[in-house]
């Protein structure tokens, strides 16, 4: 578990808001139970095109806020949506040719259809608020009209997966009401929505290998079109469309090494989309078994292409061989040289964990505001914390000041990009509202579904709900992601970056996921401190720690006690036993009452007062406060504890020259 980012922000709620959020989700819930099972009432077509129609309008002028009616202004009269979780269900995991057909007309209130798929036509513009996105389809197969709505996880590379294509197959479909208690088809999983259109390549088994050829030949030339056009999405369709055409029949004798070419240019394309797993697959599999120039030199591109591709995945060992491959095809590769060098770079700080930081901080933009850095884990170990879980102990006596781990955030989320977004979710398991980054749960899902492998290192973190995310790489429909899952391990494990760029604002604050970081436990006597560079997180021991030693780390390192201790409790659920707090505890309210106004006497004395050049009045004033801090504590009770309420004005004291 590791800090989450709500400490840095303050979102400002009135109990009036809180109720009616509260109040709003246990109505629609109430609703939904009484609707169960009950058949769906068929709508009027044109009135439901007319109202979409309308609201896609007022979306696009930004003036569809309201109409999403669990948007809170907050504070600065910003609006955060709001949504509910804590219902999760699982997504679908059978490829949709298995799935049942169904109609509209057969679908009931509150159910999941399991074992069943729907196909629809999207009939009306696409209405785009914040947090979802909704339009009117159509049933494939008759007259009727309904409502489709993608909760959260809209957009695929940049692009409305609602407005990507004309036909839809809803998996497993989902009828419910929204918040506003309007009937609708409802989709989580992003893996639930199968977009396709209507031109899409019908890939005739019957064809001859030649007509196979020239057609899989012609998929190449739209798909080099569309990427000089830098239309991704098409050129990726193209590609793969060509090698399914390709790999199906023989094609070698009229156009040989073309699955070898649309390999090759489908693994830049997925280079492009962040799509590592598959870039590095299809660079391989482009290599072509000669030795003439030409195919040397193509071969090169494949190793390049397969080479970053390792890199980006952190697969620094495995990126030095294919640039070296790369550089004994063509010696004087200017882009081999360059990459070797990196490699060569990450490998050490792999090795020693010692960073260039000045380096580091140099390359940070706001363009380029992650760190370009391999992760270094150390001399720890994952391992069982008696009561805490998991936690991340020393495997050998680490001195004091020394890198104790340093990792590059696995996904991050910068205030300043676009899709950075904030939202307050109310769960209805705990009752409780939250400031939630949900723009990074969707990138992280965005992430998970484009690069599979990294799927199970994220999964294992704690969350609440272990829901049932799994890779079904062999199914025509992709990975399947579970966001609830994916959705309770933020709430658990992400934490803000500071302000490290600037732009941000309550409602979009940086924030992002370190895997290994997650492990360290907190404790209010940490033995590490932790420092961010850009997105690279970097912990540093404070005390020398010995070998089999857990590594702790203050979640939340306030001086009061009972400020520190509701911040645990209500952000992370637990409350801490370590020494610290056993003591504090002991000490009882009225000694702790006391201390905390000693303390804000202190802080409100240290405002006023610098301690260079202090007055001798001054001086005596601050050792006066200092001393009655220190009278607070029984000496016997905090023996090897720090008196962390009197830390701040003993360190003014030590400035006074
Ligand atoms: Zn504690």
């Amino acid at each position: 578990m590791m800090t989450p980012y709500q400490n840095q922000n303050t979102v400002f709620i009135t109990q009036e808001e809180t109720d009616r959020i509260r109040k709003t989700v246990q109505q629609r819930v109430t609703r939904c139970g009484e609707l169960h099972g009950y058949a769906r009432e068929p709508r009027d077509p044109t009135a439901a095109v007319k109202e979409a129609t309308g609201a896609s309008l007022m979306a696009d002028m930004g003036g569809a806020l309201d109409s999403e009616m669990t948007e809170h202004v907050y504070g600065q009269k910003e609006a955060l949506p709001v949504l509910a979780v804590g219902m999760p269900y699982p997504p679908c995991t059978a490829p949709a040719q298995q799935l049942q057909p169904m109609t509209i007309a057969n679908l009931q209130m509150d159910i999941h259809h399991r074992g069943r798929r729907l196909a629809v036509k999207r009939v009306s513009p696409v209405v785009s608020l914040a947090a979802r996105s909704w339009t009117m389809v159509q049933d494939a197969a008759g007259e009727d009209v309904e409502r489709l709505e993608i909760c959260l996880h809209k957009s695929r590379y940049g692009k409305e997966v609602l407005e990507s294509k004309s036909h839809f197959i809803v998996k497993e479909p989902y009828f419910t009401l929204t918040e506003q208690g309007e009937p609708t088809i409802r989709i989580d999983h992003p893996s639930d929505i199968v977009p396709y259109s209507d031109a899409e390549v019908q890939i005739d088994r019957t064809q001859d290998a030649i007509a196979g050829g020239k057609a899989a030949d012609e998929c190449k030339a739209r798909g080099n079109a569309a990427l000089r056009k830098k239309d991704l999405i098409a050129a990726y369709t193209e590609y793969t469309d060509g090698l399914k055409l390709a790999t199906q029949m023989d094609v070698a004798e009229t156009y040989p090494y073309l699955p070898q070419d649309l390999s090759r240019n489908r693994a830049y394309v997925n280079l492009l989309l962040d799509r590592l797993d598959e870039a590095r697959t299809d660079a391989v599999a482009s290599l072509i078994p000669a030795q003439d120039p030409k195919s040397k030199i193509l071969n090169s591109k494949a190793y390049f292409r397969a080479g970053c591709a390792a890199y980006n995945l952190g697969e620094y060992r495995e990126a030095k061989r294919y640039f070296e491959n790369q550089r004994e095809l063509c010696s004087d590769d200017k882009d081999a040289i360059i990459l070797l060098r990196k490699v060569h770079m990450r490998l050490q700080e792999e090795e020693t964990g010692i960073y260039d930081l000045r380096r580091i901080r140099a390359g940070l933009t706001p363009a380029h505001p992650g760190a370009d850095v391999a992760n270094f884990t150390g001399p720890t170990e994952v391992k069982n914390s008696p009561g805490r879980g998991r936690g991340l102990f020393a495997t050998r006596d680490i001195p004091v000041g020394q890198v104790v781990t340093g990792e590059k955030a696995f996904c991050v989320l910068w205030g300043h990009q676009r899709e950075a977004l904030t939202a307050l979710t109310y769960d209805i398991r705990d009752d409780r509202i939250r400031v939630t980054p949900v723009g990074l749960a969707k990138s992280i899902v965005q992430k998970l579904l484009s690069n599979p492998s990294q799927m199970e290192m994220v999964l294992g973190l704690y969350g609440d709900y272990k829901g049932g995310s799994t890779t079904i790489p062999d199914t025509v429909d992709g990975p399947v992601v579970d966001v609830f899952e994916v959705l309770d391990i933020i709430s658990r494990n992400a934490f803000g970056l500071g302000h490290q760029y600037g732009g941000e604002t309550t409602d979009n604050a940086s924030t992002g996921l370190w895997i290994r970081s997650a492990y360290i436990n907190h404790s209010c006597v940490p033995n590490t401190v932790k420092e961010c560079i850009g997105d690279l997180l970097v912990f540093r021991s404070t005390h020398r720690i010995s070998a089999g030693e857990e590594i702790f780390h203050a979640y939340d390192d306030s001086a009061d006690y009972d400020a520190r201790s509701s911040n645990l409790m209500a952000t992370w659920g637990f409350e801490c036993g370590c020494a610290l707090c056993e003591a504090e505890k002991a000490d009882g309210p009225v000694i702790r009452t006391k201390r905390k106004g000693l303390m804000d006497e202190a802080n409100a004395f240290m405002e006023k007062e610098r301690p260079f050049g202090a007055k001798r009045l001054m001086v005596a004033k601050a050792k006066k406060i200092g001393k009655a801090i220190e009278e607070t504590y029984d000496g016997e009770r905090y023996k090897g504890l720090p008196k962390v309420a009197g830390l701040k004005i003993q360190s003014w004291l030590a400035g006074v020259r």
